[in-house]
């Protein structure tokens, strides 16, 4: 068995709170949101980060993130969205399979990185519904 974890999410040996996909990419909830509504949004091909993924993952992954955006926004309403993505370990990087962060922010909220709790599971499928509902 492959031992990246989001492969692992993809092959569907481990869980996740799923919102969308398509066939070259998934979007599903970080399970220790920055922020309620925190998705990630990856390729269903293993490829580290930005340096090695194929182009036209790449582009999936771009339109699958603008539509997880719009859901978000249509859906939570916050004042803005972070759109973040890592690559390498001084960067910041701790899961080296490619995936774009999309964290809603409201005015006025400190930026916080650490530290991070596990979101609640009713928490995370609810909102995963909301926004994949909202993605039709
Ligand atoms: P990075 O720091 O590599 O950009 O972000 C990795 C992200 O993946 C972190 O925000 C972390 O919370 C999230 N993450 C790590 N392991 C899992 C997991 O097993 N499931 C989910 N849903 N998210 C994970
Ligand atoms: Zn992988």
């Amino acid at each position: 068995m492959t031992e990246c974890i989001f492969c692992q999410i993809v092959e569907g040996s481990a869980p996740c709170h799923r919102v969308q996909e398509d066939e070259l990419t998934l979007a599903f909830m970080d399970i220790f949101p920055l922020a309620p509504g925190h998705v990630l949004v990856i390729p269903k091909e293993h490829a580290e980060n930005l340096f090695e993924i194929e182009e036209v993952s790449l582009l999936a992954v771009t339109r699958m993130t603008q539509r997880v955006a719009h859901a978000l926004r249509a859906e939570l309403e916050p004042d803005g969205i972070m759109m973040m993505q890592l690559n390498g370990a001084a960067a910041g990087q701790t899961v080296f399979h490619h995936h774009a962060h999309l964290i809603p922010r409201d005015e006025g909220s400190a930026l916080a990185f650490h530290p991070r709790v596990r979101g609640g599971d009713a928490e995370l499928t609810s909102l995963a519904h909301r926004i994949g509902k909202s993605l039709g």
